[in-house]
């Protein structure tokens, strides 16, 4: 997606450690119009889907995710992070690893919003190792849900979480593929298929 591209090249910054800081537009000051964009292209390509439901990871998805779901006119619910690992009879769970935190947490879902009768799109901010997606696609597996697809705005491709998800079939989106990117010069490129 040009304008997202775009976007990352004048103001996204380049930090060691394979990370991407893009947070004056994208996940802490959130430039709600790139959004309502972001939302109206994960909808042209997921047209006709009958997605009724958005699932996310707090916090970073949680933006993105609302505004998409304004488009899409679905309810959107997201996963919530705690601290504990005693999981009760109600909720899904899943144990997701962080890539920016470096740490293990548990997610979880109600299971009064996510069940049999939903078909639902994922949305997250990164795509990287793929442990917050894969995590997702845990909870919708054991809702009996059924995972139409990923929406993913910034997508590392030359980390593995993209290639390994698509090889388990997942179909996933991204409005921006970085192919390689330099925290020296700050060069960022961009995959185009
Ligand atoms: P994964 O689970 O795919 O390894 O990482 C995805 C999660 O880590 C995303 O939800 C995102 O919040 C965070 N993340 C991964 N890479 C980056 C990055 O380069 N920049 C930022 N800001 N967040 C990232």
């Amino acid at each position: 997606m040009e304008l997202l591209e775009q976007r990352i090249l004048k103001d996204g910054v380049v930090k060691a450690g394979n990370v991407l800081k893009v947070d004056s537009f994208l996940n802490h000051c959130m430039d709600v119009k790139l959004f309502q964009e972001m939302g109206k292209e994960f909808a042209r390509l997921y047209e006709g889907a009958g997605i009724n439901k958005i699932l996310t990871i707090e916090s970073s998805g949680i933006g993105i995710a609302c505004i998409t779901a304004m488009v899409f006119d679905v309810p959107v619910v997201y996963a919530k992070k705690t601290i504990t690992l005693n999981i009760d009879g109600e909720v899904y769970g899943a144990k997701v690893h962080s890539f920016t935190h470096q740490a293990d947490y548990t997610v979880i879902v109600s299971q009064k919003f996510l069940g049999p009768e939903d078909r639902v799109l994922i949305i997250d901010d990164f795509l990287a190792n793929g442990c917050a997606l894969e995590g997702l696609s845990d909870i919708v597996r054991q809702s009996g849900a059924e995972l139409i697809g990923a929406g993913i705005a910034i997508e590392k491709g030359f980390q593995e979480g993209g290639r390994l998800l698509r090889e388990k079939g997942l179909r996933i989106e991204s409005l921006a593929i970085i192919d390689s990117m330099n925290s020296e010069t700050g060069e960022i490129e961009f995959r185009h298929e």
